[in-house]
């Protein structure tokens, strides 16, 4: 199994590690690999797209002409996970939260909002114990994290912090505003992995 990971900017080296961990803790043999490139893409069975920052993301990805490829792959039912910036690269409509900004979607592949910078300022970053369908209790690491709104009813709510979604899914495609590769819990990643096998 080939694992890849969305190599132009944020936690590239964080989401490699708990890849492999994560295929570890399942037996299977995985390669890594940090996805620059169109045939980079080509070879992975399982897509992580990294937070840090979307408006970077997007013009790296542009610049290398890999936002076509990168739709396509996911949209042929790759196993992919955003987080953070990742989740916002995935969704069709990005605002944010204070300017009230409307962003051009990167990949639009995802039915949610996301809306970038959520938390506001003084709480740019913090950790919550987040109960997540499917997982149990897990902890979230947010940092500038943006709040995920289902814009139709094939997203599943996955987890929420107070009132507002923190995790979904929509068939093959899982959003996260938390950092799950900045804790040693793989079970978000494993995940990924288990999708393919089914
Ligand atoms: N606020 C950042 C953005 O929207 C995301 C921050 C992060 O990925 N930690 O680009």
């Amino acid at each position: 199994m080939r694992a890849g990971v969305l190599a132009l900017q944020g936690g590239v080296v964080e989401h490699l590690h708990m890849l492999k961990k994560a295929a570890e803790k399942l037996s299977i043999n995985v390669e890594l690999i940090e996805v620059r490139s169109k045939s980079d893409l080509e070879q992975v069975d399982v897509l992580v797209i990294p937070g840090g920052e979307s408006t970077a993301i997007y013009r790296l990805s542009k610049r290398l002409g890999l936002i076509e490829p990168l739709k396509e792959k996911i949209l042929e039912g790759t196993p992919t996970l955003g987080t953070c910036a990742g989740a916002a690269a995935l969704a069709k409509q990005v605002v944010d939260a204070q300017s009230h900004k409307e962003y051009e979607p990167i990949l639009g592949v995802m039915d949610v909002k996301v809306i970038r910078n959520y938390f506001g300022r003084q709480r740019e970053s913090f950790e919550a114990d987040l109960n997540i369908n499917g997982i149990g209790q897990f902890r979230g690491i947010f940092i500038r994290a943006p709040v995920i709104e289902p814009l139709s009813s094939s997203v599943e709510v996955l987890a929420k912090f107070k009132d507002v979604t923190v995790a979904a899914r929509q068939g093959n495609v899982i959003a996260t505003s938390f950092h799950p590769e900045l804790t040693s819990d793989t079970r978000i990643h494993q995940m990924l992995f288990e999708m393919v096998k089914k």
